[in-house]
């Protein structure tokens, strides 16, 4: 069995003024000559830079892994979850630190940061139980002294591309389980929020990760090309918006790749009429502006059925004031900014066009101080009601603090509405009515069901992933699904010598 040398004890460092890549267990800083800005966005300033990897940086990174794979893949199981319980009691004990980089970088409040790294911490702890979830399985006899046993092995080398909403959860997703399976990693984070990548490298390194398993290129189209196309990985796992990930898929399956990409959303909100509207209303707001809006599980979209839309508009209405829209280091904040002001200014642009298209701002989120007062992307809360389908504040994901409201007159024709969307993320149902809440489990189009719960993201044992334009691929995301995802399947067919009973038989083999 190989060793694993101590690492030296590698302190996680605050945020350079340059954001390097990080290969082969240390900071490598780039030489492509290319950067981009990273921004506080409570601030709007340039907070530091990343560097932008180039083809010789990617390969770089994947030939560190892809040295560091036959040496993984052989280290024993128990070893494997010893570190991977490092790592979670890592990330645990530096979550403070780690929640002020996805502050500082993506512009989250405290809690909502902790609050993605509880979630990211699941998945390090499923990945604990790996020696059970590789088993495989065993048939004796299928034959006259023939077994047949099943294994599953790592595919090698796996690359992570990842988008800025959730720059430390995303990673876990899909690195957990990835380098517990016994695979070596490479991951492309969003470039808008790099710093956390950086801050969990270390991390690893100091939880006796080996060098080159784990490794980051910070960086754009470039490095997320060479990817798609370096014949040395085997599988990519991406989360982002639906036009790349569509891209992703496409490109990476051409090239021989296992690929599972996870798109965009529009997630619908049904609200039966017999539905307790002072919770349904907590929800709507929870789930629509938690994150500003920026999360692809956020409920975008609030269908009201029947009577219940003039009292649920209010009582979500009532609700908007009391939120404190502010810096991440308001610990009073309960909603940030959005993430860069390119993103503030579209995500605004949809409030005029609502209105334009016939729609009804019921509160509109320039109306915020912050939103003209600051140099921060801050915008308040807006609700628009009165949305039909073919506005576009109800085609478009805006990616922002904008709940919409289609009010409809049946569940059928709420349950029509959610399955002729494109996407297929997540939806809930409020109600108290258990035959309606199973019927709609049972007939919507939609990979995650929420029943009375808004943002029914799947805990670490089940799997996450949406359907149609929502998810590209075959398997879902971490869980169970992750562990078959970045595992492959070898059947033996095992005979041991028996003298005597041995002969020449050119017939295709039978069982009996
Ligand atoms: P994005 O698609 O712009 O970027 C995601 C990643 O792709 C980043 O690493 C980025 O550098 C890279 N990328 C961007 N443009 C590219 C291009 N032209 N070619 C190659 N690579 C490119 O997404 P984002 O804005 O960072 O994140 C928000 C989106 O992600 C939303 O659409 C949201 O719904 C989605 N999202 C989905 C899930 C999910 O689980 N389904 C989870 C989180 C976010």
């Amino acid at each position: 069995m190989t060793q694993i040398a101590e690492p030296e004890m590698a302190r996680p460092s605050a945020s350079n003024d340059v954001v390097p890549h990080w290969i082969g267990g240390r900071r490598v800083p780039g030489t492509s000559g290319r950067r981009g800005p990273v921004f506080n966005p409570a601030s709007g300033q340039i907070a530091r830079e990343v560097d932008f990897a180039s083809i010789a940086e990617v390969d770089a990174a994947v030939a560190a892994a892809k040295a560091a794979f036959p040496a993984w893949r052989a280290t024993s199981l128990s070893k494997r979850t010893e570190i991977m319980f490092k790592i979670r009691n890592l990330v645990e004990a530096h979550r403070k630190e780690l929640a002020a980089h996805l502050t500082a970088e993506h512009g989250k409040v405290p809690s909502d940061a902790l609050g993605e790294i509880a979630r990211g911490i699941e998945n390090l702890e499923f990945a604990t139980g790996i020696p059970n979830h590789m088993k495989g399985g065993f048939s004796e006899q299928v034959s006259s002294g023939i077994d047949v046993y099943q294994i599953r092995q790592p595919l090698g080398v796996a690359a992570g591309i990842t988008p800025f909403n959730f720059p430390a959860m995303v990673p876990m997703w899909m690195f957990a389980n990835a380098i517990a399976c016994g695979n070596t990693f490479v991951l492309k984070p969003s470039e808008k929020d790099p710093s956390a990548s950086l801050f969990i490298a270390e991390l690893l390194a100091e939880a006796g990760v080996p060098d080159g398993v784990f490794n980051v290129v910070n960086g754009d189209k470039v490095a997320v090309d060479r990817i798609l196309e370096h014949p040395d990985i085997a599988a990519v796992s991406f989360v982002g918006s639906t036009p790349i990930a569509r891209y992703i898929y496409e490109t990476g399956t051409k090239n021989g790749k296992r690929v599972q990409a996870l798109g965009g959303a529009k997630n619908h909100m049904i609200v039966l009429p017999d539905a307790d509207v002072e919770m349904a209303a907590d929800a709507a707001v929870s789930a629509g502006y938690g994150s500003s809006g920026e999360r692809c599980m956020a409920i975008a979209t609030v269908v009201a059925v029947g009577a219940v839309a003039d009292p649920l508009v209010e009582a979500i209405a009532k609700r908007l004031p009391k939120i404190k829209v502010g810096p991440g280091t308001d610990p009073e904040a309960e909603m940030g900014p959005l993430v860069t002001r390119v993103h503030r200014d579209k995500v605004a642009s949809y409030l005029d066009i609502a209105v334009a298209q016939g729609a009804t701002v019921v509160a509109d989120g320039r109306e915020h101080p912050l939103y003209g007062s600051s140099d921060g992307f801050f915008l308040g809360t807006s609700l628009i009601d009165n949305v039909a389908p073919g506005m576009d504040c109800y085609r478009d994901e805006i990616f922002g603090p904008v709940l919409t409201v289609t009010r409809v007159g049946t569940y059928d024709e709420a349950l029509q509405l959610v399955n002729d969307n494109p996407y297929g993320n997540g939806t809930a149902i409020f109600t108290r009515d258990g035959g309606a809440a199973r019927q709609y489990q049972f007939d919507v189009n939609v990979g995650m069901v929420g029943i009375n719960v808004p943002v029914p993201v799947p805990v670490a044992f089940y799997s996450f992933g949406g359907w149609k334009a929502s998810l590209f691929g075959d398997l879902h995301m971490y869980g169970p699904e992750g562990i078959q995802f970045y595992t492959r399947a070898k059947i033996v067919t095992s005979r041991w010598p028996d003298p005597g009973t041995s002969k020449v038989d050119l017939g295709f083999p039978r069982t009996r």
